[in-house]
């Protein structure tokens, strides 16, 4: 074995990004021990961080040490009981994972579908949410990756609330990247990923649950079925000024990393950095309309970090993203589901939504679809 040196690209795909130089760097620094008193502030300063950027005051905010599945699962697993009825909102791949949560935790899932690349339908939940009065739970995703819609997490939360559900909300691809505002708009359960517009590294999943929440979970008949997320347990480990007691070990220089994301993303404005990921999709997207390539989702729908467009007439898919990564070191993602073939997802989030990119990525699509 030799070590591992991996090549230079630009991850312009749905995660992950590009990870910001000063977040590898830090990362590099020194290991100590996550109980060791300076650690314990570290985690201290990530959860005020994670707080303000997601706009919330819930004191339970945290990074849950695993990738953004993880955060799903936890949020899931705390606030499903067996039995409970539970809408879910399908329009994408993540919205189905959501699905398979809830039945594999002894829920019965409710499905609201819309097709795939169109928002979730505000109407059909409020008709769904009618015809099923003991429902105790919302799910849906705010940025749906897999397709480049995003919903209206604002008017979701408030009929979910008229029907004195709580709502479960998956932002993995949206914090950091557009409008998100977790105690204004009423989200209870939010988790969100590392990989996507936060700059970082993958790995890491940051919740948040709100009070609503907490009585929920605090008034369980059954226990949580997971060990390792249960947040009652985890909470002992993160809460502040609690005697902190071993739980697992944390993954100290990841932590690092995503600390010195917060501070990146602080120092520029959670505001600003929306402003920046729309700025920069709408400079790629006239850019490819353009060339005559269009979007899936429609204007008002449309994802600034995630852009699904469709694949010209009579290219190849398969070549052009090999080309891509081997002559340009570029990397975009591939369509996903019915829409596999037909799409590409370019994605622009966090370090990677910047001008020189979309320029790289513009001039090899054109040298590309012109030979
Ligand atoms: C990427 C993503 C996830 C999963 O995150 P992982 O870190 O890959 O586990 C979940 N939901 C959405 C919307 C995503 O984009």
């Amino acid at each position: 074995m030799q070590s591992f040196n991996p090549p230079v690209r630009t991850l312009m795909g749905p995660g992950p990004s590009d990870v910001h130089p000063r977040i590898l760097s830090a990362m590099a620094r020194p290991t100590i021990g996550h109980l060791d008193p300076v650690f314990v502030g570290l985690m201290d300063e990530i959860k005020e961080g994670l707080k303000t950027i997601f706009k919330t005051e819930n004191e339970l905010t945290m990074p849950v040490s695993a990738p953004g599945s993880a955060g799903m699962e936890a949020c899931f697993a705390n606030l499903v009981e067996p039995g409970d009825k539970v809408i879910v909102c399908i329009n994408g791949v993540f919205g189905m994972r959501m699905k398979e949560n809830v039945t594999r935790l002894g829920g019965e899932a409710i499905i609201v579908e819309d097709s795939w690349g169109e928002a979730v339908s505000a109407d059909k939940l409020e008709e769904t949410l009618k015809n099923n009065p003991d429902v105790v739970i919302v799910a849906f995703v705010h940025a749906e990756t897999s397709t480049g819609a995003q919903s209206d997490a604002k008017a979701l939360c408030k009929i979910a609330h008229q029907y004195d559900c709580i709502t479960i909300v998956d932002t993995v691809t949206s914090l950091a990247g557009t409008e998100l505002r977790v105690d204004e708009w009423g989200i209870d359960a939010i988790y969100s990923g590392t990989q996507k517009c936060l700059s970082a590294m993958p790995g890491i999943s940051p919740i948040s649950f709100s009070e609503r929440a907490i009585k929920k979970l605090s008034t369980r008949k059954t226990s949580v079925s997971s060990w390792f997320l249960d947040l009652n347990l985890v909470m002992r480990y993160w809460s502040k000024g609690a005697k902190r007691t071993y739980h697992h070990t944390a993954p100290v220089n990841t932590l690092y990393g995503l600390h010195e994301s917060l501070v990146m993303i602080l120092e520029e404005g959670v505001e600003n950095s929306w402003a920046r990921h729309q700025r920069n999709h709408e400079l790629l997207r006239d850019g490819l309309e353009a060339m005559g390539i269009n979007f899936l989702v429609n204007k008002k729908n449309r994802l600034p970090q995630l852009n699904s467009v469709f694949i010209p007439e009579g290219v190849d898919d398969a070549q052009v993203r090999s080309t891509l990564l081997n002559d340009y070191n570029l990397e975009i993602g591939a369509g996903l589901g019915v829409y596999a073939g037909k799409v590409w997802r370019i994605g622009l989030m966090g370090y990677t939504s910047r001008k020189e990119n979309i320029v790289l990525c513009l001039s090899a699509l054109k040298e590309i679809l012109g030979k």
